[in-house]
């Protein structure tokens, strides 16, 4: 991915690197931050790039492509996840990074930015090949990872197991049991109750909080998932419990539809009838009277709130006309183009950005880190009730401030965020 510069700033052809850069220039401009600084917090402070050979099950060896990226440490360890996926490059781990810095800014946790991954197609890896290529990808980045410095978590296609093995072989590796070192362990692995469902919760809890404000009632309201896996799914559950009418639930098998609400709960059960594989288990789900559409149409079926919990990039210049929300709520990270946000900020709807609405799922991380750090447990009555207070007081926050100065809720989160990390930067100084 070829990275250019211009006007005297950083562009990239890697979309999620490229928007992350110009969202962060517009809003930094916006606040006349220091140009210096604007050029300090476009780079990473460190990338690692690693090989990750395999041996197959056919005994062939296939080496793949590994990344850690810590974008900033100005507030405290780099924190983030890891993902697998065969789009995965380093600058969009650059990207997704830079990201992870205002998201863990904006929420007012002590952490930095980071985000790691390795480009592979884990639905064509069997078990034990992901488990050679988590073990020696964790090796491969053992070097800068630990609870003071970075601290990974899953992300698309990983989540406990991968974290076991990952964790797994770099205590083996220093001699000694180091659980901070990660998060979105199983709850028996030193894991959170609370912390699977955590970022479903935060982004249920933002968008029924944009319903108080609204003045709209949450059982009147149809909503439309897009994706199924650990981020929308519990989003769909809660905000069924909470009284809306699920009208569509999306996987890359397709879009299930039924006007009338789909019956949450059985997805679920349907989901987990059998392993299968991750993005693909509601196929067949139609079988439950629902209609199946194309994969993308969840994106455009009638409803009030739209939660894009898949992929990113997908509102963009062609589609962003086609949706018919007038709410939507990133659970995935940088789903909208600035483009197709333009469209969508022109008729009125209003955006409620990745890092605002997804943050439950680092808030999770940063209660389980604190758990680790002083080796006890909460309740999950007290974890939920803490990041749900958390992620309200964060909405009302952008949300007051994007009323104040009449701007979108993605600049008045940016400038809280950047605001945070810049002067920590201006105290520390530039020896970071
Ligand atoms: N992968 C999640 C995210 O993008 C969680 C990161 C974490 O908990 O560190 O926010």
């Amino acid at each position: 991915m070829a990275d250019r510069i211009v006007n005297g700033r950083r562009r990239s052809d890697d979309l999620i690197l490229d928007t992350a850069l110009r969202d962060f220039y517009d809003a930094a401009d916006e606040m006349h931050l220091n140009e210096g600084l604007i050029s300090m917090l476009s780079y990473p402070e460190r990338r690692v790039d690693v090989s990750v050979p395999v041996e197959l099950e056919d005994g062939k060896i296939k080496v793949f492509k590994g990344y850690r990226v810590q974008h900033s440490t100005a507030l405290g360890p780099s924190k983030g996840g890891i993902r697998y996926g065969k789009e995965v490059t380093g600058a969009e781990c650059e990207g997704l990074a830079m990201l992870m810095t205002w998201k863990c800014s904006l929420a007012g946790i002590p952490y930095g930015g980071g985000k790691g991954g390795i480009a592979c197609d884990p639905t064509a890896l069997t078990l034990r090949e992901k488990e050679r290529m988590s073990r020696t990808y964790g090796a491969r980045i053992a070097p800068i990872i630990g609870r003071w410095s970075d601290i990974p978590a899953p992300d698309m296609y990983t989540g406990g197991q991968e974290m076991v093995w990952i964790m797994d072989t770099i205590c083996k590796m220093l001699g000694h049991f180091e659980p901070a070192m990660l998060t979105g362990k199983p709850i028996d692995y030193w894991g959170a109750r609370g912390r699977t469902e955590a970022t479903g919760r935060g982004l249920a809890t933002c968008g029924l909080e944009l319903m108080r404000i609204k003045g709209l009632d949450p059982s009147k309201m149809k909503v439309s998932v897009q994706g199924f896996g650990n981020v929308g799914s519990y989003t769909a559950l809660l905000l069924k419990q909470a009284g809306a009418t699920i009208v569509a639930i999306s996987d890359t098998t397709g879009t299930y539809y039924n006007p009338k609400g789909i019956n949450v709960e059985k997805a679920f059960e349907y989901m987990n009838r059998e392993p299968g594989v991750r993005g693909k288990r509601l196929e067949g789900f139609e079988k439950e009277g629902c209609e199946k559409l194309g994969i993308s149409d969840a994106l455009f079926v009638d409803c009030d709130f739209l939660f894009p919990c898949a992929l990113q990039g997908v509102i963009n210049e062609e589609t962003a006309n086609k949706v018919k929300a007038n709410y939507i709520l990133e659970g995935a990270n940088s789903p909208t183009t600035q483009e197709g946000e333009v469209i969508l900020n022109d008729r009125g709807a209003i955006v409620v950005p990745d890092f605002l609405a997804n943050a439950g799922g680092v808030v999770g991380s940063y209660f389980e880190w604190a758990q680790n750090l002083q080796g006890l447990s909460w309740t999950e009555e007290e974890y939920n009730e803490r990041l749900t207070k958390l992620m309200t007081e964060n909405f009302n926050k952008v949300w007051n401030y994007a009323q104040d100065k009449k701007v979108t809720m993605r600049r008045s989160a940016y400038i809280a965020a950047i605001k945070r990390v810049s002067d920590i930067v201006a105290l520390r100084g530039v020896y970071l």
